[in-house]
């Protein structure tokens, strides 16, 4: 009888021992950010299961300190000032330093003050409409981000400005979101984050994960890449838009010096980099700027990697890309490798 126990006991203690141990997956699907977000992890045991429910917890936690629309936000309350310094959390302090300093290096392209203009195109509301040339004109006067103050845990807008972190948010939630797995334990995770892609190390067999890049002109993913522990950002006119009563089309990407929406020939812009802050902010930011502009901000920093698609359907993309991560699919026009030498 006793032999009988110990072997029972012997037999639950191993098979504990192989449950806590045996690779499982979690996949766990929430809203915010004005998006559906969906993680998939590989962990031991819970492990996957109690890191993807502390990532959720803190990508909510983050929106509810830059939310735009939510009154009770950090971001809200600097929005609804009168130009006094306000005291807000370390998160707002270093979304609003990394904004202001990749304004400064874009100049102007991404500029996280243009929030008074493109609410009230009303793509905040989804009531669109095309403003008159006269209020645009009178908004831009609240659009300098060089207005922007910042001390070590306070932040103060001039009356009338507004900070939106539209264009930056999702990245900084993913580098968060893969800084809280790592912490944890997890060596394999795929976040989607509403087309914001990030990858914590590789597939659970070793090997690369392949990223579809989505069809900006409708369809299958046009291309591929393949990576391991990389942020695979998409920006473009295709995500967010409207059309006005003449046909004419305008996208949820705006150009700083106008007050209107960009308009040029970039379908999308896909940035491949280790940093998912980084790769959000110049996804927008290589929309505004245009093919020739790009290339050349490419060619002053070289610490990424992008596809842009055109929409004559010309793809192009860095030679790193090119020639170790990419796998093209659709039969594009013409394909442009940018590299040092051209
Ligand atoms: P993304 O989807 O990352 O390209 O970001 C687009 C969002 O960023 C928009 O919905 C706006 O909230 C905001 N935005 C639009 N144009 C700009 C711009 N030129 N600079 C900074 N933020 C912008
Ligand atoms: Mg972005």
């Amino acid at each position: 009888m006793k032999k009988s126990i110990a072997f029972i006991t012997l037999l639950s203690a191993s098979l504990l021992f192989t449950a806590c141990n045996t690779p499982q997956d979690d996949v766990i699907t929430f809203s915010a950010m004005n998006t559906i977000m969906k993680i998939k992890t590989s962990g031991k045991g819970n492990a996957a299961r109690k890191a993807n429910q502390e990532v959720e917890n803190a990508i909510v936690t983050l929106e509810n300190l830059i939310s735009t629309t939510k009154e009770t936000s950090e971001v809200w309350k600097l929005n609804h000032n009168q130009g006094e310094m306000i005291s807000v959390s370390a998160d707002t302090v270093e979304l609003a330093t990394f904004s202001l300093k990749m304004a400064e290096e874009s100049f102007g392209a991404l500029n996280p003050c243009l929030y008074p203009v493109i609410k009230e195109w009303g793509f905040t509301t989804e009531e669109y409409k095309v403003p008159s040339p006269q209020v645009i004109s009178e908004l831009l006067n609240h659009t300098d981000y060089t207005k922007v103050k910042i001390s070590e845990n306070a932040i103060s807008l001039e009356k009338d400005m507004m900070l939106d972190f539209g264009a930056v948010g999702k990245g900084y939630a993913g580098d968060r979101a893969i800084c809280i797995l790592r912490e944890k334990g997890i060596e394999s995770a795929l976040l989607d984050l509403g087309g914001n892609i990030q990858v914590l190390g590789a597939k659970p067999d070793g090997s690369e994960w392949k990223i579809g890049i989505r069809n900006p002109w409708g369809g299958e993913a046009v291309a591929a890449v393949f990576v391991k522990d990389k942020a695979v950002v998409t920006s473009g006119g295709y995500e967010r838009f409207f059309i006005d009563e003449n046909g004419k089309k305008y996208i949820h990407i705006f150009n700083g010096e106008t007050g209107y929406p960009v308009e040029n020939d970039v379908s999308s812009v896909t940035i491949v980099c280790d940093s998912g802050l980084y790769a959000d902010a110049l996804s927008t930011t290589l929309v505004v700027l245009g093919k020739e502009k790009a290339i050349d901000f490419w060619k002053s920093h070289k610490d990424f990697d992008f596809i842009m698609l055109l929409e004559d359907k010309t793809l192009i993309t860095t030679a790193n890309l090119y020639y170790n991560h990419l796998q093209t699919i659709f039969p594009f026009t013409d394909m442009v490798v940018i590299s040092d030498n051209n």
